[in-house]
């Protein structure tokens, strides 16, 4: 059965090359520009196992959707941390995400870390 991935990016480029890439990897790609709208989705869809997150979004930041995911949900669905920050690693500690990926990614590193956090 085909894993689920949620891309949530602000950034329509990057959102939609991921959602493509993702695509041709085998997943099926839920994508929200925002955290906001990423809930919103989320209310309507089976739920992905694993999120790729960006931290700097308007509307519903990185920080405040991983806060109201893991009330509403839990804590099983990791979450990689996806951000142009030199401090990617602290980002992802603040939100106790399971991994992080620093932009500009280099695919395979992408696919690498979505192999080992997935579940
Ligand atoms: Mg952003």
């Amino acid at each position: 059965m085909k894993k689920t991935i949620m891309v949530v990016e602000d950034e329509s480029d990057i959102r939609s090359s991921l959602k493509e890439i993702l695509e041709l990897e085998g997943y099926d790609v839920l994508t929200a520009e925002n955290g906001l709208e990423a809930l919103n989705v989320l209310k309507a869809s089976a739920k992905p196992n694993l999120i790729l997150l960006d931290m700097k979004m308007p509307v519903m930041n990185g920080w405040e959707f991983a806060d109201q995911f893991r009330k509403t949900y839990n804590n099983s669905t990791p979450i990689v941390v996806v951000t142009a920050a030199a401090d990617s690693e602290q980002r992802a500690k603040d939100i106790h995400a399971t991994g992080w990926v620093s932009k500009p990614f280099e695919l395979g590193v992408l696919l690498k870390k979505i192999k080992e956090c997935e579940n």
